[in-house]
């Protein structure tokens, strides 16, 4: 399969499985992220990194590079690109897959507080916690850099120029997959009354919703945005059958 080139939208610990499984089986990867932060070399992938200008400039991307299939592995919130490589799909008439972790569900014992959004979720942080661990990622730090009302632990995966200084509270600079014990330790060292967390779903950053449930702590859920219209898959193995389909 290897003359077959996927092109695997990635950013994900998810995205990174598919792209080894699919070329310890032969196909020819591109795995293509937005950048911004630095990311391993996975064996026999090719690397792309950057926007490629919307979803008319990806379009012409998959007709230059003759790509045969397009696997969507990014995360569950990152609409846009998403969104454009539905439309270039169907501009340039390729095959396109969703691979996406289902979302996390509430378990006995678990304390959520759901949020349509961050801004909502920071709201309600603000009206019922003082010192609240924020895992929404870097891109949301702008809506509580200047916010006093809470103290923020904020974990981001590296440090960067586009991180602004947060008046009250600091970053912690960590890239998952997180433990258990782990979580409960930072938790507790930081006095954390209260999370701020998407529903990302999936393993990697699943300890920190366990550990609040363990200590008894809040977890404001900050839902998904709303999925798009292409076959979705959430497993690996799943999104493999559909390739062998696909480039056979
Ligand atoms: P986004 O808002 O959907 O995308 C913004 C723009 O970034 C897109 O329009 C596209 O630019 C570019 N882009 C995004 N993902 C890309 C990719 N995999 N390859 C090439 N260009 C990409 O996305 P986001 O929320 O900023 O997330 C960016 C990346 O981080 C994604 O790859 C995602 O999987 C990963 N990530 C996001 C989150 C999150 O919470 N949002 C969490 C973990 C990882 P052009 O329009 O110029 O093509």
């Amino acid at each position: 399969m290897a003359d077959r080139t996927l092109l695997i939208l990635g950013g994900t610990t998810l995205a990174r499985r598919l792209a080894q499984a699919a070329s310890a089986s032969g196909i020819s990867v591109i795995y293509s992220l937005a950048g911004r932060t630095d990311a391993k070399s996975i064996a026999d992938v090719g690397f792309r990194r950057g926007g490629f200008g919307g979803a008319e400039a990806l379009a012409d991307y998959l007709y230059d590079e003759n790509i045969s299939a397009v696997i969507d592995a990014t995360h569950a919130f990152a609409a846009r690109i998403s969104a454009n490589a539905e439309a270039a799909c169907q501009l340039s008439d390729k095959p396109l897959l969703r691979l996406q972790e289902p979302p996390w569900r509430r378990q006995a014992g678990d304390n959520w507080i759901d949020a349509g959004e961050i801004e909502q979720g920071r709201e309600t942080a603000c009206e019922t916690a003082s010192r609240v661990f924020v895992t929404t990622g870097r891109q949301a730090m702008a809506s509580f850099a200047n916010d006093t009302r809470c103290w923020w632990l904020a974990r981001v995966i590296q440090p960067g120029a586009d991180l602004p200084a947060l008046a009250n509270g600091r970053y912690l600079y960590a890239r998952g997959p997180f433990t258990l014990a782990d979580e409960i330790i930072s938790l507790r060292d930081n006095s954390i009354t209260a999370i701020i967390s998407k529903n990302a779903g999936g393993e990697a950053t699943y300890a920190k919703i366990a550990a609040a449930r363990e200590l008894g702590l809040p977890v404001i859920m900050v839902a998904r945005p709303k999925a798009g219209e292409a076959p979705m898959v959430a497993t690996v193995p799943e999104a493999m059958d559909w390739l062998r389909t696909r480039l056979v």
